[in-house]
């Protein structure tokens, strides 16, 4: 892997609503709360959920086990068009990335044009 410093970048970042398009959780929608750029991989509220064994820790003796979001691959999801003019609206769309008046980077849909509201 080369080391040259230029981050990887996905199509979707934290905190962005998206649908999942491939897979078991198929049509179901979540945020993102994690974004694993070398892996092309991303965490997704409530899909995937996998159980996770606890180590047996002084505070928690007796272990345990809790149901965490593994990664899926971030393919899988798409950003969804808020648009309501769009013909995609509420539905999964391709993105673009552009620059706006303002000089900032924006995520558009390639329907419609109109940048995807970013959730923080
Ligand atoms: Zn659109």
């Amino acid at each position: 892997m080369g080391g040259n410093g230029k981050r990887k970048s996905l199509h979707v970042r934290q905190g962005d609503t998206v649908e999942i398009v491939a897979g078991n959780a198929r049509g179901a929608r979540g945020r993102v709360l994690r974004t694993m750029p070398d892996d092309n991989k991303v965490v997704v509220e409530g899909i995937n959920m996998v159980w996770k064994h606890l180590q047996r820790t002084r505070q928690n003796p007796r272990g345990g086990r809790m149901q965490v979001e593994a990664p899926i691959d971030a393919s899988n999801v798409m950003l969804i068009c808020a648009n309501r003019q769009c013909e995609k609206n509420d539905r999964p769309v391709r993105t673009r990335n552009e620059v706006s008046p303002e000089g900032t980077k924006r995520r558009v849909c390639v329907k419609c044009g109109v940048p995807v509201p970013r959730v923080e």
